[in-house]
């Protein structure tokens, strides 16, 4: 279905929980309150929003959190959207910690690929973002997947890390860090060098995302990417601009020479792509939200929930996902603090 500015909107991203078994830094803090079970909508419930999305033109399913595979029965639901006419595919989001154990179960239920949330390779750097020591179980899901021919790419938010990791647990720091950058003149960032090589012998694109000032991510410096490009450019030389297959989703590729897969950039800051934007997200708790800058939406679980007969409910919950659309803004402020009326964390709207 179209939006008011004429945009084809066919994604619809689907958290299903607000738990998760990590603590990123910037997305949860160690003390946060989870929702109660009975605030989340059920997988029934999330299959008839994702039919009535389907009703109007919506083929892509993402299925995010919170951390998806800490749900029971998560197999189960992609299992369900697979079977709803019009879907043609469903991806998940992952921290890939329970990947590996899951991966069989996951292939079997039908899913279309896997977005591999991983910020470093480098493991007291992964225990210094996430609070845990697990990075082996994430490579090991990550290879696991790929041996498996399981479509997959890496995405890594855009830290300052030497910055980030300066600033002491509980501490609040001034401000989004958005605007904050290694400079053009430094070297490329360790991390993100062994990030990229990862994809030097796997056929694995990585991408790099903005961090965004949403929730706990409003206190932690990123890299901008208009800093961040130049100093990859310069590292390897030969980046040349691949953008085949990308379909309308917000990365832009590059490809070089001594890489297996690609270098994405997702500049949700600093390359607004709200004029492609293609999707809207249904959060945990039920509320539709047409723009992650705004906490604009329709709460679909209340009309999910009310008595009366099932043909008015399922014309009630397409007209709710419809609301939904043409609340569509023509495009974020995170670059605006005040105007940012989101007040969720990512973990809690699913990211
Ligand atoms: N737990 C899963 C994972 O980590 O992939 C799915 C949910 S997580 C919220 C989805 C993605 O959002 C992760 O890649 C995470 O790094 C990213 N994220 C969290 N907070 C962010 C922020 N403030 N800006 C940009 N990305 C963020
Ligand atoms: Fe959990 Fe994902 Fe947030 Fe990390 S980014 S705390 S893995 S939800």
């Amino acid at each position: 279905m179209l939006d008011e500015y004429g945009r084809e909107i066919d994604y619809l991203r689907i958290s299903i929980t607000d738990r998760c078994n990590l603590r990123c830094r910037y997305c949860m803090p160690h003390d946060i309150e989870t929702v109660a079970m009975e605030e989340i909508l059920t997988y029934e419930e999330i299959a008839s929003v994702a039919e009535a999305a389907a009703a109007l033109n919506i083929s892509k399913l993402r299925i995010t959190g919170g951390e998806p595979l800490v749900r029971r029965g998560v197999c189960r639901l992609i299992e369900m959207l697979k079977g709803i006419k019009g879907i043609d595919t469903v991806s998940i989001t992952t921290n890939g910690i329970l990947l590996g154990d899951m991966l069989d179960e996951l292939i079997a239920s039908g899913l279309d690929g896997i977005n591999l949330s991983l910020d470093t390779p480098d493991p007291e750097r992964y225990r210094m973002i996430t609070g845990f020591d697990r990075l082996n179980d994430v490579l090991k899901g990550m290879d696991k997947a790929l041996e498996k021919g399981v479509p997959l790419k890496i995405n890594a938010v855009s830290l300052d890390f030497d910055r980030f990791l300066g600033i002491k647990e509980g501490e609040n720091t001034a401000g989004s860090g958005i605007e904050a950058g290694s400079g053009e003149d430094g070297d490329i960032p360790s991390d993100v060098e062994a990030l990229i090589a990862l994809a030097e012998d796997k056929k694995v694109d990585v991408r790099f995302i903005e961090l965004m000032p949403i929730g706990n991510g409003k206190g932690f410096p990123g890299i901008a990417h208009k800093k961040l490009i130049p100093l990859i450019k310069k590292h390897y030389g030969s980046l040349e601009r691949d953008d085949s297959g990308r379909g309308n989703g917000p990365a832009v590729y590059y490809r070089s020479e001594g890489l297996s897969g690609r270098v994405g950039f997702i500049s949700a800051i600093h390359e607004k792509f709200c004029d492609s934007c293609n999707r809207i997200r249904l959060t945990s708790t039920g509320m539709l939200k047409s723009c992650l800058c705004y906490d604009t939406g329709v709460d679909v679980k209340k009309i999910l929930r009310e008595e009366g007969a099932s043909d008015d409910r399922e014309k009630a919950v397409i007209k709710a996902v419809q609301d939904c659309i043409l609340m569509k803004p023509v495009s974020h402020s995170f670059t605006e603090g005040e105007k940012i009326t989101e007040r969720h964390g990512m973990s809690a709207i699913g990211g």
